[in-house]
C-alpha cells in the first residue's frame, strides 16, 4: 500500500503555504465547541451544517460540543463557477424538519462578501426560530459587501483564496486536513 504521505503529495503541489495548521484548527475548534456549549446549556440548539465547505469544521465542532443539541443541513449553490460567489443563492437541499421556535447556529465555512450569509440570514429568520446565530470557521472580510454579524468566528484571514478542512477549489482539496493557499498555477489550471 502507497504511504498516505505519497497519496497526499498531488494535492499539496498545489498548495502556496499553509495558511492555518491541522493543530491549530483543532485546538479553535474546541474553545468555539467549549463556549457555545456553556452559552447554550439547556437551550437544545440546532446546528444548521452549510453543505458542503461546513461538513469537516461541523463534525469536529459538534465533538466539542457536550450539552444536548441536534443537527440539520442544507445545501446551497451560489451561482458562478471559480472562486467568485455572485450572491445569487439557489437552496440544492433544504433543512429536513422546521425551525420555528429553535434556537438555531449556521455554522458555515467562510464569509467573504456576505451575500451567501445574508440570503441565509433572511430565509432562516422568515421560519420565526427563537434565535438565530452565525458560526462560521474562516472570516475574510476585506471585500465584504454586506454587513453580517458573525457571532462565532474561528479565524479571520487576508483576502486569499483558501482550500482544505472542507473547503473546495472545483470540488477538490476539501480533504485536506489543514487551510492552505491554492497556488495561481492550481488556479489558472482550473481542476484537477
Ligand atoms: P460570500 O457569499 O460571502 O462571498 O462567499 C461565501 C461562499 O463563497 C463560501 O461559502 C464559499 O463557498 C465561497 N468562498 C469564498 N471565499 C472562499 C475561499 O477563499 N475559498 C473557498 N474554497 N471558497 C470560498
Ligand atoms: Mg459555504
Ligand atoms: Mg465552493
Amino acid at each position: 500500500m502507497r504511504s498516505l504521505e505519497a497519496e497526499a503529495s498531488p494535492l499539496l503541489g498545489d498548495i502556496e503555504s499553509v495558511l492555518l495548521e491541522e493543530a491549530r484548527i483543532r485546538q479553535r475548534v474546541q474553545e468555539l465547541g467549549h463556549q457555545i456549549s456553556h452559552e447554550y446549556k439547556d437551550l437544545d440548539p440546532l446546528f444548521v451544517g452549510i453543505l458542503k465547505g461546513a461538513v469537516l469544521f461541523l463534525s469536529d465542532l459538534l465533538r466539542a460540543v457536550s450539552i444536548p443539541s441536534t443537527v440539520d443541513f442544507m445545501a446551497i449553490s451560489s451561482y458562478g463557477a471559480g472562486t467568485k460567489s455572485s450572491g445569487v443563492v439557489r437552496i440544492l437541499k433544504d433543512l429536513d424538519h422546521p425551525i420555528a421556535d429553535r434556537h438555531v447556529i449556521i455554522v458555515e465555512d467562510i464569509v467573504d462578501t456576505g451575500l451567501t450569509l445574508r440570503y441565509l440570514l433572511d430565509n432562516l429568520q422568515s421560519r420565526k426560530p427563537a434565535s438565530l446565530r452565525v458560526c462560521v470557521l474562516l472570516d475574510k472580510s476585506e471585500q465584504r459587501q454586506l454587513p453580517v454579524h458573525l457571532d462565532y468566528v474561528g479565524f479571520s484571514i487576508p483576502n486569499r483564496f483558501v482550500v482544505g478542512y472542507g473547503l473546495d477549489y472545483a470540488e477538490h482539496y476539501r480533504n485536506l486536513p489543514f487551510i492552505g493557499i491554492l497556488s495561481p498555477e492550481a488556479v489558472q489550471r482550473g481542476s484537477r
